[in-house]
């Protein structure tokens, strides 16, 4: 038998950030590193483009200002995201406006958002846990910490449905 720990799993996950011009490139880039990192912690490797409106095989996260959306949303909705869908959605202006309310930084908490709303895409409906990345509202503190991630259960539940549409790449090391 090989040794378990001698093997590095990594799924590759497609994620395309559309709206981005809005955001200064070094914010989005910390944004993306804090993200990645939650989905490195299962084993799932992102692959950030900025190619929208071709999502096959990709997910796709739309930054939106807020004069694109409805009234409709609770003005505590920072983005949202249909369970079976390749297609999350995250208010940025509010992101700014946030930030200062809950005093985390602005790229911890878009690198968050766009981990959760991609978890949703992921993960079945209701989806959220008590604790974690998936919480219906952000942990602030473990969230200034970096330290949120997916709970085992929902890492597993990713890698399988990951892993039904993605290659499997297997490294050893
Ligand atoms: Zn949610």
């Amino acid at each position: 038998m090989f040794p378990v720990h001698a093997l590095a799993v990594v799924t590759h996950l497609a994620v395309a950030i559309c709206g981005s011009e809005q955001v200064p490139p070094a914010l989005l880039q910390n944004a993306e590193t804090i993200a990645a990192d939650v989905y490195r912690d299962i084993g799932v490797a992102i692959d950030w483009t900025e190619e929208c409106g071709d999502t096959e095989g990709a997910l796709e996260v739309d930054l939106v200002g807020g004069d694109n959306i409805g009234s409709s949303y609770a003005n505590v909705t920072l983005g949202f995201a249909a369970p079976g869908t390749s297609e999350a959605t995250i208010l940025y202006d509010r992101v700014g406006k946030f930030s200062k309310r809950y005093g985390l930084k602005r790229e911890v908490l878009l690198g968050y958002a766009i981990a959760h709303e991609v978890g949703h895409l992921l993960l079945p409906p209701n989806s959220h846990s008590p604790s974690g990345v998936m919480r219906a509202n952000i942990d602030l503190q473990r969230a200034a910490a970096k330290k949120l991630r997916f709970t085992r259960q929902q890492g597993e539940l990713i890698l399988e449905k990951l892993e039904g549409f993605a290659p499997v790449v297997v490294a050893t090391r």
